[in-house]
């Protein structure tokens, strides 16, 4: 993905696989710091390729903009975002607009959370829950 330096304003291409590191700026070597918030997965395929190509935990959080309790869930996303930076990477998968996505992992109820690690499954569970859960998952 493209992250723009924050000294240089230089924007940099970040390989799928390499969110969770911290990389240095093409132009001012900066540092670009590990990505600390959501990302909102805009295809499937874009998807597929962060799930098979990361190098720690995927939280993916499936959402609707109609579903209240996702309304509550998404500052607790964007908290583990920041908390996990550099140690997992944190995915909003809109169920409306990601149709294909969501029929793929059967989702029904949402909020919706699946942890992905090493290409796999490794944990799925719907319903809103606190920070602390959705960090043990990642564990
Ligand atoms: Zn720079």
């Amino acid at each position: 993905m493209i992250r723009v330096c924050s000294s240089c304003a230089q924007k940099n291409r970040i390989p799928w696989s390499h969110l969770h590191v911290a990389g240095r700026c093409g132009r001012c070597k900066e540092e670009i710091e590990p990505i600390d918030r959501p990302i909102d997965v805009k295809s499937s395929a874009q998807f597929q390729e962060i799930i098979d190509n990361a190098e720690v935990p995927i939280l993916v959080d499936f959402w609707a903009a109609w579903c209240g309790p996702c309304r509550l869930a998404a500052p607790r996303v964007t908290e583990v975002a920041s908390r996990r930076a550099g140690r997992a990477v944190v995915l909003k998968v809109d169920t409306e607009r990601m149709q294909d996505l969501a029929a793929r992992f059967q989702i029904q109820g949402i909020p919706n959370f699946m942890v992905f690690e090493d290409g796999k499954v490794k944990s799925q569970q719907a319903g809103l829950v606190d920070v602390g859960v959705m960090e043990g998952w990642l564990d």
